[in-house]
């Protein structure tokens, strides 16, 4: 745990007491600070209290005596409207933020050179986090990984100058952490999601921007700079005087990493060399990934590896689950559970690396739905709607691509199935659940929706299943 002493003495009030709040809360505590926690949900509430943190309505305290308002990240900050706890905090001239600024705050007192790598972007990030995380792992370093991926920053050991923190950071996060400041900064790429919770494109771009507007000078910002809201900001970051490593993998770059054919290539003022290759590498399949992996590359270069060493990690790369995992096969029949797709700009990367596909898509759907994929449509063979969106999805795809209504994850993987072996196509014929939705109309979240998915494939008669 990193004890959290810049409250030491002061009074701070903890909204949301879910994993992240609640390692706050003890952080925090810890630290020195009268921490007063409370959550709308009554089970989180007595958690914390058994864990021993204070509990109290906080509409019923006295917001002068509070120094700050530690808000969990999945709790509205601005949009749709700011959650009543902000609303008081920002009444009562409050500061609202959350962990990872805590985090940075005491970092700059422990370790402020240690290697604090974060990472942002609409798509990607915990690929990106996990991959960088492996990369200095695999070549002797030490290292750990936080924040959205999972682990929450404040119960890692304390930020040193020989140990990386590897931070995966959703827009969310970066909202409430006024002054990140990484050593190393990464945005992937940004493109329109989530924007329910931050109102205008132009607002979640923004938030992003900030991950690698706060890298110090003699830090780095990595910007893969394929959208054009990325390639602005890496403009102004390169203008107010930042170390700027453009990644693309779209164009060679003069400057930057850049992916051609396969090869990461590293470019110096128009001179350009390999650094590592990525075909055959199965978990880092797809345009997509290259982005990551040249992301991670760039990243594993800003702090000293060499290209031996990031070409060795990259090809003992597992992948993450529910990313393209490869779950059985079945004679010809490859199934693969990509239920982290939620949205359609990441099921795009699924559907373009395959030709003849069986897919499973539905959920609760995003605004947009999958009008945006009808460019992979020939690729499809049969579609097997599920969820909320199979009406809205059933729509864009008539007199398309042959589709079924099949209502259930179950009743897809079992029709699906039956045709990808009665298609008699040559191999690999994928059944894929690629989504384009979120998860909540049916399942928890996308983990149990691709944990189903692969309960399922593996109970099926005669199935191999794929090792890691
Ligand atoms: P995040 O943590 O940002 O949600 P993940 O690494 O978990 O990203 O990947 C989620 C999904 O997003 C993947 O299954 C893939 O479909 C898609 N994806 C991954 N990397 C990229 C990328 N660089 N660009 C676009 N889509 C991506």
């Amino acid at each position: 745990m990193i004890p959290v002493t810049s409250f030491a003495g002061k009074r701070v009030a903890v909204f949301g007491l879910g994993g992240s709040g609640l390692a706050s809360a003890r952080a925090l505590a810890t630290g020195g600070a009268d921490v007063v926690g409370f959550d709308d949900n009554a089970a989180s509430l007595a958690k914390a209290a058994q864990a021993g943190i204070a509990t109290a309505d906080l509409r019923q305290v006295d917001w002068s005596k509070i120094s700050a308002l530690l808000l969990a990240p999945g709790v509205p900050l601005t949009h749709p409207a700011p959650h009543w706890s902000a609303g008081l905090a920002r009444n009562a001239g409050v500061e609202v933020i959350g962990d990872i600024e805590l985090y940075c705050r005491e970092r700059r007192k422990l370790a402020p050179y240690s290697p604090f790598v974060a990472i942002t972007g609409t798509n990607g990030k915990s690929t990106t986090t996990a991959l960088i995380h492996h990369l200095l792992i695999s070549a002797g370093r030490s290292a750990d990984l936080g924040g959205n991926i999972g682990t929450a920053v404040l119960t890692l050991a304390p930020p040193r100058a020989d140990h990386a923190h590897v931070i995966e950071c959703s827009s969310y996060q970066i909202d409430l952490a006024p002054s990140i400041d990484p050593r190393v900064g990464i945005l992937i790429n940004v493109s329109a999601d989530h924007l329910d919770r931050h109102g205008t494109l132009e607002h979640y771009a923004g938030v992003k921007e900030r991950l690698v507007a706060g890298v110090p000078p003699d830090g780095a910002a990595i910007v893969s700079v394929d959208d054009e809201w990325c390639e602005a900001a890496a403009d102004r970051a390169v203008a107010s005087g930042k170390n700027v490593v453009r990644i693309s993998v779209r164009r060679r770059l003069s400057d930057g990493i850049y992916v051609e054919n396969g090869e990461i290539m590293r470019a110096v003022g128009g001179d350009a060399q390999p650094v590592a290759r990525l075909g055959g590498i199965g978990s880092l399949r797809g345009l997509h990934n290259a982005q990551n992996a040249a992301c991670a590359t760039a990243a594993a270069l800003a702090l000293g590896l060499d290209a031996a060493a990031i070409q060795i990690g990259l090809r003992s790369f597992p992948g993450l689950a529910h990313r393209m995992e490869q779950v059985g096969r079945k004679g010809a029949v490859l199934f693969v559970n990509d239920s982290k797709a939620t949205n359609a700009d990441s099921s795009a990367q699924a559907l373009g690396c395959f030709s003849d596909i069986f897919w499973i898509a539905g959920g609760k759907p995003k605004t947009g739905g999958i009008a945006s994929l009808a460019g992979f449509f020939p690729r499809i063979r049969k579609v097997y709607l599920i969820g909320e969106a199979a009406n809205e999805f059933a729509g864009t795809l008539d007199g398309k691509v042959a589709y079924e209504m099949v209502g259930t994850l179950d009743l897809a993987v079992e029709a699906s199935a039956r045709d990808a072996e009665a298609s008699a196509l040559k191999e690999p014929v994928v059944v894929l659940l690629s989504p384009a939705c979120a998860s909540f109309d049916q399942y928890r979240n996308f983990e149990v929706r691709g944990d189903r998915f692969r309960e399922l494939v593996l109970a099926l008669p005669g199935i191999a299943p794929v090792k890691q």
